[in-house]
């Protein structure tokens, strides 16, 4: 499994995209934009593989910053979930016609369930046997650089997180307009996975005390 975070200058953030191998799949999980794809090709053809050998896409929500780059991809199984389709720019439509479970597993034996917060159709994706967790932009941290290394600890990110979740979960408005308690939901249907690695959809990939980190923010439900 390889982690590619593409720096995106236009919001001062990464754009994190995630392949998986998995005996003769080559599965890309979300694939940042469109213009950075070439960016994400280079770098995967440092590690052996060209874009046309990609065989499964995976989008963990239809933002354009994570399904953008498969413009470019060969001929791919690519996996959206049904929800999500109205975001889908009719130039990817034929690149992505496979649905994702609300709650089953799918591709590669990754178990896929609905979380329905940052968009209506997006997706937790866990791999039991590595214990990773991808969860899009359900959790993601947003507008920095890394503070340290790319899968980190990243302790500064999760202090900063949990402020901001403090401050969502102590204003009335905010709760109601970013819908607080779905957001809630979805952290525990996180939570009901043992995980080891975080992958989010920007931003330092966590590693170590994940269900912690978890249980931290479920303390601001109220
Ligand atoms: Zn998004």
């Amino acid at each position: 499994m390889y982690a590619f975070l593409v720096w995106d200058e236009s919001w001062n953030s990464f754009n994190n995209c995630y392949l998986l191998l998995d005996n003769n799949n080559i599965n890309l999980i979300d694939s940042g934009k469109e213009e950075h794809s070439h960016f994400l090709f280079s770098a995967l053809k440092k590690k052996g593989i060209s874009n046309s050998d990609i065989t499964h896409f995976i989008a963990t929500h239809g933002h354009k910053d994570h399904i953008g780059g498969i413009q470019f991809s060969g001929e791919i199984e690519g996996y959206i979930h049904n929800q999500d389709l109205e975001l889908i720019p009719e130039n990817l439509r034929n690149k992505l016609k496979m649905s994702l479970p609300d709650k089953s597993s799918t591709v590669s034996n990754l178990e896929c369930v609905l979380l329905g917060h940052h968009t209506k159709g997006s997706v937790l994706l866990y791999q039991r046997g590595s214990k990773v967790l991808f969860c899009g932009d359900h959790i993601c941290f947003f507008g920095e650089q890394l503070s340290g290394n790319v899968v980190d600890i990243g302790g500064l990110e999760r202090e900063k997180y949990k402020q901001f979740v403090s401050d969502w979960s102590q204003n009335e408005e905010m709760r109601k307009q970013h819908n607080f308690s779905l957001f809630i939901e979805g952290l525990k249907k996180i939570n009901q996975y043992d995980v080891e690695y975080l992958c989010t959809g920007h931003g330092v990939v966590l590693k170590g005390k994940i269900n912690e980190f978890i249980s931290d923010l479920l303390e601001f439900e109220q």
